[in-house]
Formats: structure tokens, sequence, C-alpha cells
């Protein structure tokens, strides 16, 4: 039988409902979950840890590191891993994982769930017992495992508050359809020869500004930019952004490079690709030095523009590696000029 770790990090899965709405119980969670395991080891021969306990609105780099750094530590033992982790920044947490662990030979699978377990008409019940099946197949990447789909966690996001259907990778095909049988797509990493590495510094120096529509620019002006190693810009479609008249973001944008401030472009659609190359806003972007996220999720532009500050990288490394496919986040390695 396969041997897998259970890491607990809290969430709904774990919380418990009172009148006033939901909370983390851990005592009457363990209780709950203890009472799910004479099915689970049907599957596989399960450990549990509790590596924290929280709403994952909490869980920040540190967190991260925590988890990259015990799985890492236990590769050797398990032959695979599941996380149990809230919603809210799954996508995050998976993210900054897979670039934490890279390469990764073993299946790490991140679930939650939208109603607690403690609930009986949950949907946690069905999402673990898909992750722990997913966890013991050759799946060398880290991975969210949601409503019978598993997508790949730095491609996924969160895309409903109220649904069991809770995440999407739009720029991906599933990793794995669950039905009567679990289809795999030929997309699935199998890393077998590759020796795993551990990078789990992340660097929290950046910031993130959503561009809309008679966007204060003054208020950008007044922002202390040396506190930021990089900025990341949630543009418009492909990535365009006002450069005219009093809400022209280039000032700012140039104010940005002066310092050294590495400016990283998203946009707010959540399908395709951004082109710097297509309209006159996005030419100015990148002639003052901006990088495209490509396809990127917003979760995966932030984590791994973390990741990369944390690595201390010269800035023509920075941007070759930013622009290039590390752990599967972007199909297209861009090449940039600055
Ligand atoms: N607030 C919860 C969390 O992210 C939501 C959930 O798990 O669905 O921890």
């Amino acid at each position: 039988m396969k041997r897998i770790l259970l890491l607990q990090t809290g969430g709904t899965i774990s919380m418990q409902f009172e009148k006033d709405g939901v909370f983390l119980d851990p005592a009457r969670w363990s209780q709950v979950l203890y009472q799910q395991m004479p099915e689970l080891t049907q599957i596989a021969d399960i450990s549990i840890e509790n590596v924290f306990f929280e709403d994952s609105s909490d869980i920040n780099p540190l967190h991260w590191s925590t988890l990259a750094e015990r799985i890492y530590r236990r590769l050797k033992e398990f032959d695979g891993f599941v996380v149990l982790h809230g919603t809210d920044t799954m996508a995050y947490t998976a993210s900054a994982l897979s670039f934490a662990l890279n390469p990764l030979n073993k299946p790490v699978i991140f679930t939650g769930s939208q109603v607690p377990m403690s609930n009986i008409r949950s949907d946690a019940r069905r999402n673990l017992v898909n992750a722990v099946e997913l966890a013991t197949h050759p799946i060398h990447e880290v991975a969210i495992c949601f409503n019978d789909h598993l997508f790949r966690g730095n491609r996924s996001t969160k895309m409903s508050i109220g649904d069991f259907n809770a995440f999407e990778s739009p720029n991906f095909p599933p990793l794995a359809e669950i039905g009567i049988h679990i289809n795999f797509s030929p997309d699935v990493m199998e890393n077998d020869s590759l020796t795993p590495t551990c990078n789990a510094n992340f660097d929290d120096a950046i910031h993130v500004i959503k561009i809309h529509p008679a966007m204060n620019t003054r208020a950008l002006e007044c922002m202390d930019i040396s506190t930021f190693k990089a900025v990341i810009i949630e543009a418009f479609g492909i990535g365009n952004m006002p450069i005219k008249g009093p809400y022209n973001m280039l000032p700012f944008i140039k104010k940005c490079r002066d310092r050294n401030c590495y400016v990283i472009i998203t946009s707010q659609a959540a399908y395709d690709a951004i082109n710097l190359e297509h309209y006159s806003s996005g030419r100015a972007v990148k002639e003052l030095g901006g990088l495209s996220a490509g396809e990127m999720t917003m979760e995966a532009a932030i984590t791994k523009t973390m990741h990369l500050l944390g690595l201390n990288l010269e800035e023509t490394k920075f941007n070759s590696q930013f622009l290039t496919n590390l752990a599967g986040e972007r199909s297209d390695t861009e090449t940039h000029s600055n």
C-alpha cells in the first residue's frame, strides 16, 4: 500500500458550524477526521500531521516555507502528500509550493471544501477521498483536487464562493477528471529521474495595483517605492492601462524602474495571455522595462515574483527567469530587451 502523509493547515474543511457562522475547532475536527479514517485506510497507509491551523486568509509566506520544508524533509518517507487547506488562498499556497519544490518527484495534492466536513451535505468527504486516491498516482507536481477535477496548482484560481465547483485553471486543461474512472491528461508531470530541491525563501517586498478607469495617480505618486522590489500591475485585457492626461500610468512606471523596482503586468481577464507588443500602452510599458506575466494567474505571478526576489538574482537573471516557464506556470517563454 502507498504511504500518504496528510498535512493539515486548517480551512473550512476543518471548521464547525455554530449559529453565527463557521469556526475553527481543532478538537472537533480531529474527531470528524478520525471518523473518515477507516475508509481512507482502504486506499492508502495514511499518517496525519498538523502543520498549522488557520483560516487560509491568515496564511503568509512563512506558512508556505514551513509547509514546503516539511514536505521536502519527508519526501523519502512517503509516496505522496495531501494538504488540507482553506480555499481562499489555496491557489496561492499551491503556486508558492510549486516554485519552492521544483523539481518534485512525488504528488503534492491540495484539497479542502466549501462546506465543513462535519456537515452532512458537505463536499469535503468526496474531495478528501479523491485527493488521497490521486496522491497514490505518479503525479510529480503540486496540484489542487476539487469537485472531481485535478488542476495544476500554479494554473488554478478560486472562481466561485458558493458553488462546489470552486476552482478552475483557465489557461490550462485539468490534469485529471474523476468519474467512474480517473482520466489523466498527458500534461501530468513525471520527474522520476530528477533530484528534488527545496528553495522556500519568499520575499514579500511587492505591491499589487489594480488598474481601473479614473485611477488616482496622485496616490501612486505619494507611494514610498523604496519599500518595494516589485510592483505587479493588474492591467486591462492584453496588458493595457491609461497613458493619457491625469490618469497616465507611465510616470509611475518610470519612477519604479528608475528605482530598480520590477514592474510586472498581469491581466484582469482570466483567459489568454498578456502581450505587451499589441497596443500603444503595452509597447510604452515594455519600453520602460515592464515584464509580461504572459498567461500566468495572479496567484502564480505573485508567488513567482516573491520566489525569484527571495533568490536575490541580478536583474537580467530575474527578468529571464520570470519570463521562463519554471514549474508549468506558463507555456510561453518570452524575451526581454531592456
Ligand atoms: N475562509 C476559508 C479559508 O480559506 C474558506 C474555505 O476554506 O473555503 O480558510
